[in-house]
């Protein structure tokens, strides 16, 4: 079992760190928040009193932050963290970042280092099924398994460093869309009197079959887990799919292309969140479009 230190235990950080502990490893946390720390404590974790700390003589350093800033700072400006992990050590970073800061703060690690952004949400964090599309080198990949299989089920290796990134903003940016385009059926259906049922059972067969129709259907009904059902309570939460969408369009510039669709899907989003829908599922969105 190894030792593995933990910076980041919120929401998805807490519970993937619950993981690690479940499956037997030694885990050692920091957190800015007390009460996730007292969360962690309270799973059997050891609680340490900065980032360096939880680096000391870590085999494995995992970091779940908010934006690329806090993995900047973590991981540029706290003197000596990287180094004081153990000799041969991975660092992992599972935070959803830009990709550019993604490379610049791998590139200066004297570790080898993994963007491992997810996909899955606190559900799949809590119950260990999420999805790693991992970038780095392939060795650091292959060590870290234990690691990654203790939190996930599906675990990518994507090539070299920010591309588990380049990934994540490239499968987000096709959601949104697709999101998008699939509210926009189901409201013109509904106004020229096609059912929801009835265009679902077509097109949930048909070409345009797509996650968003079969998993997440944005009308109430059809799929009765998904949001719609429960008043569009996440799930996802559109600020996080804005955030991602920033995040791609970012992308895109550093491609030297434009994403129309995504800048279109990112207008969108920030229009439905700073009109009230910011914690609301992503698909709420259906409910803004249909005023349009
Ligand atoms: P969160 O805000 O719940 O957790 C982040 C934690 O980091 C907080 O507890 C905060 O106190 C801590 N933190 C911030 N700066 C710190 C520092 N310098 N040192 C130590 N701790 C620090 O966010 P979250 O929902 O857990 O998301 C984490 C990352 O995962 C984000 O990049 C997000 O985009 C991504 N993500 C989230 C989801 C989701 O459904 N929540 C899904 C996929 C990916």
């Amino acid at each position: 079992m190894a030792r593995i230190g933990f910076i980041g235990l919120g929401n998805m950080g807490g519970p993937m760190a619950r993981n690690l502990l479940k499956a037997g490893h030694e885990v050692r946390g920091f957190d800015l928040s007390p009460a996730a720390l007292e969360a962690f404590a309270a799973a059997g974790g050891t609680v340490v009193s900065g980032g360096v700390a939880a680096a000391e003589g870590a085999e494995f350093l995992v970091t779940m932050l908010p934006a690329g800033k806090h993995v900047r700072d973590t991981y540029l400006s706290q003197s000596g963290l990287a180094a004081a992990t153990a000799p041969g050590a991975v660092l992992i970073d599972s935070s959803t970042i830009d990709v550019a800061t993604a490379r610049e703060v791998a590139a200066a690690m004297p570790r080898p280092m993994l963007d491992a952004p997810v996909s899955g949400g606190t559900m799949g964090a809590e119950n260990g099924t999420l999805a790693f599309m991992v970038g780095g080198p392939k060795d650091a990949f292959d060590k870290a398994q234990p690691v990654f299989q203790a939190m996930g089920k599906t675990i990518v290796h994507c090539g070299g460093p920010g591309n588990g990134q380049v990934v994540k903003a490239c499968n987000n940016m096709m959601l949104a869309v697709t999101m998008i385009g699939t509210c926009e059926a189901f409201i013109m259906a509904e106004k020229l009197g096609v059912s929801a049922q009835t265009l679902f059972d077509v097109t949930s067969k048909a070409t345009a079959q797509s996650w968003a129709i079969t998993s997440y259907c944005p009308v109430p009904g059809p799929v009765p887990a998904s949001p719609a059902n429960r008043d569009y309570k996440p799930g996802f939460a559109a600020a996080l799919m804005e955030k991602d969408l920033g995040l791609a369009q970012q992308a895109a510039a550093d491609a030297g292309m434009t994403a129309a669709m995504g800048a279109k899907a990112l207008a969108l989003y920030q229009a439905f969140t700073a009109g009230g829908g910011a914690g609301q599922d992503f698909s709420g969105i259906i409910e803004m479009l249909r005023q349009g």
